[in-house]
């Protein structure tokens, strides 16, 4: 489980976060909703070790990693802009963060099967030798995928990882996002100001406001039962 106990955050005498409370069970898909602002990218940096927390603790599988570097997380984490390097192969690319991590990977040959591997998982093996721009947006976003789970991450943290995309093909890639992550039994986060995206591709809903978690359930327990005036109106529930 990833665990988000109280967790705040300042930046300067500004409170971005005012005590965030927020269980990830193992295995599960959590996404995080709000409007622009509210602070989703700020939790996930956080969780990421991308920022230090000003109070509170999170913990992972039992451990408290509030104060370890990003890289002793064991976490990864995929951005909106998740460019690709253009200079090294699709297979590189998605070997690279093996390299940055070091022996716990294995030798070069055994970071390439590992690669593979991640790039079978989300269908793109055949396109390994290709560089990125010979591949589609569609392609690349899968690459950049294949790229977040190579090194069997205990949390996957993702940032509006498909805001980028056309309506069609990003339809597409939440199909395949959720079978991915069932099939990996990857603990996922995932951040989107979509309450559709939301609602459709989630186990748990937690919708924040302003710094803090306005409500937070099953997609339908949200839907039914909004527990105030702005949760109604946000997930467009009939209230
Ligand atoms: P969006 O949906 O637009 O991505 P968000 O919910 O991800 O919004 P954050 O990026 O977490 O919002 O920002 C929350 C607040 O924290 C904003 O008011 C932002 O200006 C502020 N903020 C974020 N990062 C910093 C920083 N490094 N220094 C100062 N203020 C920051
Ligand atoms: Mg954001």
């Amino acid at each position: 489980d990833l665990i988000i106990k109280n967790v705040h955050k300042s930046f300067g005498d500004v409170e971005v976060l005012k005590g965030i409370d927020i269980s990830v069970p193992s295995g599960s898909f959590v996404s995080l909703l709000g409007a622009s602002g509210c602070g989703k990218s700020t939790l996930l940096r956080c969780i990421a070790g991308l920022e230090t927390v000003s109070g509170g603790g999170i913990a992972v599988g039992g451990e408290d990693v509030t104060a370890l570097a990003p890289e002793k997380r064991d976490l990864s984490m995929m951005f909106q802009s998740y460019a690709l390097f253009p200079h090294m192969s699709v297979l590189e690319n998605v070997r690279f963060p093996l390299r940055m991590r070091g022996e716990r990977y294995g030798n070069a040959k055994k970071q390439r099967e590992l690669a593979r591997q991640a790039l079978e998982q989300v269908r793109m093996g055949q396109y390994a030798e290709r560089m990125p721009r010979q591949l589609s947006g569609g392609q690349q976003q899968r690459v950049a995928l294949a790229r977040a789970i190579v090194g069997q991450p205990r949390v996957l943290l993702l940032d509006e990882p498909l805001s980028n995309l056309d309506a069609r093909l990003r339809e597409e890639m939440q199909v395949e996002l959720i079978e991915l992550q069932r099939a990996l039994g990857l603990t996922t986060v995932f951040v989107t100001h979509d309450q559709d995206e939301a609602m459709s591709m989630s186990d748990q809903v937690v919708l924040m406001r302003d710094g803090v978690v306005e409500q937070s359930g099953a997609p339908e327990e949200l839907y039914r039962s909004p527990s105030s005036a702005y949760a109604a109106d946000f997930l467009g529930a009939a209230n």
